[in-house]
């Protein structure tokens, strides 16, 4: 049977995306060539790219304005591609430093413009998401991260904002409805809710382009990608046809209004069993808790316990569980193709550890 994939990413891929995948890797659909081996010009890599955008666009119900885009480099590069698109040096982003990620999307913006943190759960080790700020308006764009998957934060409110919105959704990307309106911008890591790792989707308005003034190398210049459709050079074509699968995959699953009410159900079980169990207790606010990394510790009482239950996991063939150092206790990634009985799995064991521990 296979493990329980909690992993935070590379992470839990659909079962039957993974099977299709082998089979074309093997056979690409009776034609005696592997689709790796494939010309990503030729007719079937063509078909394949057409398709996930074709996908892309449906599920996320994106206007014609909005163009979608494979890259690479992962979303680390479009921590620093995204200013290097969008802002002058004498301009102005805005961000908000709410994880790990943030704070790196920040660092690098800096090389490129001028950086203002309107706000920050720094000092609390991130363990909310805060509110309240005011977004001003000669801003040349906000920046946020709509899921922090170190910290087990979530937005699930949009602010209001007055300028286009640069989101890295890496970790909720398709988790949820978005109206994508607000958003100049969004970009993901496939390896978290989509694909492999190898590519980098990214979601763009195309009027915000344009404006800067520096010299844009071809391959970091997404209007390349756009003219070209992101087959300006030769595209990650695995992690794009995978990603593709799992695009056909969540459609069939009823697209994302259907995968937010599974994976809300899926949260609860978990947070609910946090909540009440003795032993353990979750990390972060309640109201900012993320639906796709579930971040808890022991109680300090219990604290001692924290190896052996990690342990307890694995020998009950769940992985991934370990939290990030900087948190420490567990985190529990159930992006959408996690099953609930996974969770449940999990839950049962939680409840087990304490009568015996407790
Ligand atoms: C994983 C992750 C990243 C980094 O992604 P890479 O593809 O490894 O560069 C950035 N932002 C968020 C929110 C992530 O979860």
């Amino acid at each position: 049977m296979k493990k329980h994939n909690f992993s935070a990413g590379p992470a839990i891929l659909p079962a039957p995306v993974l099977k299709e995948a082998a089979k074309a890797v093997a056979n690409y659909q009776g034609i005696d060539l592997s689709l790796l081996e494939l010309s990503h010009r030729g007719p079937e890599f063509t078909a394949v790219i057409e398709e996930a955008n074709a996908l892309m666009t449906e599920i996320l119900s994106l206007p014609p304005e909005y163009k979608v885009l494979w890259l690479t480099g992962g979303a680390s590069t479009q921590f620093f591609m995204a200013p290097m698109n969008l802002l002058n040096e004498d301009e102005t982003a805005v961000y908000t430093d709410t994880g790990t990620w943030a704070n790196k999307a920040i660092k690098e913006a800096k090389g490129f413009g001028k950086v203002e943190i309107l706000a920050s759960s720094k000092d609390q080790n991130y363990n909310f998401i805060p509110k309240g700020y005011k977004i001003p308006k000669e801003a040349k764009y906000l920046h946020l991260t709509s899921n922090n998957t170190i910290f087990g934060t979530q937005l699930h409110k949009f602010p209001k904002s007055p300028v286009p919105i640069v989101c890295d959704m890496s970790s909720d990307f398709l988790s949820r409805p978005v109206d994508v309106s607000p958003f100049g911008l969004i970009y993901a890591g496939a390896q978290k809710n989509l694909g492999p790792a190898g590519t980098t989707v990214v979601i763009v308005r195309e009027d915000i382009l344009g404006t800067v003034k520096r010299f844009m190398p071809a391959m970091l210049d997404y209007r390349t990608f756009i003219k070209e459709n992101s087959l300006y050079n030769t595209p990650p074509v695995f992690p794009i046809y995978v990603s593709m699968l799992t695009l056909r995959w969540l459609k069939k699953q009823g697209g994302l209004k259907a995968i937010q009410r599974k994976n809300k159900t899926k949260a609860a079980l978990l947070y609910t069993e946090i909540d009440a169990n003795p032993l353990f207790k979750g990390t972060v606010a309640k109201e900012d808790r993320s639906l796709m990394n579930i971040c808890y510790v022991m109680e300090e009482k219990y604290a001692a316990l924290e190896k052996e239950f990690l342990a307890e996991t694995e020998a009950n063939g769940m992985v991934g569980l370990q939290g990030h150092r900087s948190v420490g206790g567990f985190r529990a990634s159930t992006y959408n193709a996690m099953q609930k009985s996974s969770v449940q799995a999990l839950v049962d064991l939680m409840q087990d550890f304490a009568r015996r521990k407790g």
